[in-house]
């Protein structure tokens, strides 16, 4: 029973990944336990890396290997731009776009009432005193255009006021590729708010 039992420990812990609920756990660990030298062996390994290796970035949050990230670590990244995310899944989503130069902050979420987050719990001090001590021009707000992510992105605007910083938010509208009549009302609206002379 105690094979068992330690199966079942693993298939409790990972029911609680993002996206996987116990049914699709429990077939993972099936299939990781029917391929041991193929999948179990290299993960065990893997996991076993990351958890030596990884931690966060003493400056902006973002999955590191050392103090700093390798963005953090890059001299030609510090522009003076700096884009703040609520998670590391959204900075390398930014990333992916490939459009930004800059450097990020990840807040690790978004004020709520309602769970509770206050600005402490964010990293909105560590913001402020980056803006002062980097050289910051602009702070561009790149946060889920969701009703707390909008309610963070003015409590930072008001919080960094008094530093004379640019802050500024993405563009909300229609996206590539998109067309006008499968869009909700409230994309129309901001994507009209937020038109530009062509
Ligand atoms: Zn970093």
């Amino acid at each position: 029973m105690r094979e068992q039992a330690s199966v079942d420990r693993l298939i409790g812990l990972m029911a609680r990944l993002p996206g996987l609920g116990p049914r699709s756990a429990r077939r993972a660990v099936l299939a990781m336990v029917r391929r041991r030298e193929t999948l179990l062996e290299p993960l065990a390994a893997a996991l076993a890396d990351v958890t030596a290796t990884v931690r966060e970035c003493a400056r902006c949050g973002n999955i590191a290997t050392a103090e700093f990230c390798e963005i953090c670590a890059d001299p030609a990244r510090a522009t003076g731009e700096l884009c703040v995310v609520e998670t590391v899944a959204d900075l390398w989503a930014m990333e992916r776009g490939g459009a930004f130069g800059g450097r990020y902050h990840v807040l690790g979420g978004v004020l709520s009432a309602l769970d509770g987050v206050t600005p402490e719990a964010l990293r909105i001090p560590e913001l402020a005193a980056r803006v002062q001590g980097e050289a910051v021009r602009e702070v561009i707000l790149a946060l889920n255009a969701t009703i707390d992510g909008q309610t963070t992105a003015h409590y930072i605007a008001d919080a960094l006021e008094p530093l004379g910083v640019t802050v500024t938010s993405l563009a909300k509208g229609v996206p590539i590729g998109g067309e006008l009549d499968y869009l909700d009302d409230g994309t129309i609206g901001a994507a009209l708010l937020a038109r530009r002379a062509l």
